[in-house]
């Protein structure tokens, strides 16, 4: 079980990030009888052997776990739809909604921002997001010229210091946008985590995944 770093490691890898996910993944892994034997949060370990010696856990960063599962290093892997619809999720085949880390893809704006004026003018938008495509995407469906500003963390900053006049970000409660005098004013997307399978391996070891695969979605009807 303990693997060293010269045996090839012959079981299911599931890729997934620390923090929410993986919190929220644990119960639905634990009705599928997979367990891990480390805390990822109390230890450095990347690779978490669990209690089923055929498979493991790795712990990537959320919007790495797709490229992890594309490449074949992980077999499974949990990814936000929000990763997976700005990434494109080629080759990947979805099979489970693990309704889990739900949230909303949204715009918001400073309190009092007058967005649909705004828009309604023609005016140029500067949109500040780590949400780049799926931005752009959904400002050119409607026809709103925008400038995109890419950013990695703190999306709520932007209006607030006039970086940008608008953010596109993820929303669950609604707390943080409070408490940082902005509101939502447009839904994007209605976000969830994927169960997500490498295509071609889905097709070579369905046998050896699927009893795994339909666990964890079995997992999912018992506890929503
Ligand atoms: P990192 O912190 O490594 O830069 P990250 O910010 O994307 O990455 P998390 O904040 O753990 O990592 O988010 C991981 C996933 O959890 C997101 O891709 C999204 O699917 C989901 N998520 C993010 N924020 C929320 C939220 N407020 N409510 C529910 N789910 C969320
Ligand atoms: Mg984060």
């Amino acid at each position: 079980m303990n693997q060293s770093s010269t045996t090839p490691f012959t079981g299911i890898t599931l890729a997934l990030s620390k923090g929410r996910i993986f919190g929220e993944t644990l119960p639905l892994l634990a009705r599928a009888g997979i367990v891990p034997l480390v805390d990822p949060d109390s230890s450095r370990q990347l690779i978490l052997p669990t209690s089923r010696p055929d498979v493991r856990l790795v712990i990537v960063r959320a919007s790495d776990v797709p490229t992890y599962v594309q490449r074949g290093a992980a077999d499974l892997g949990v990814a936000g739809l929000d990763v997976l619809l700005e990434q494109g999720g080629e080759g990947l085949y979805q099979p489970v909604d693990l309704r889990i880390a739900r949230c909303r893809l949204m715009v918001a704006v400073s309190q009092g921002f007058d967005y649909e004026g705004a828009i309604g003018r023609g005016a140029r938008l500067r949109v500040a997001t780590k949400y780049a495509k799926l931005a752009r995407e959904h400002f050119a469906a409607k026809g709103v010229h925008v400038d995109l500003i890419k950013l990695y963390g703190s999306m709520e900053l932007a209006p607030l210091t006039g970086l940008a006049d608008a953010i596109v970000d993820l929303v669950s409660s609604g707390n943080t946008l409070r408490a940082n005098a902005l509101e939502a004013v447009e839904n994007i997307a209605e976000i969830s985590s994927r169960l997500v399978v490498n295509g071609a391996a889905w097709k070579l070891y369905r046998e050896r995944l699927a009893p795994v695969v339909e666990a964890i979605a079995q997992g999912v009807k018992e506890t929503f």
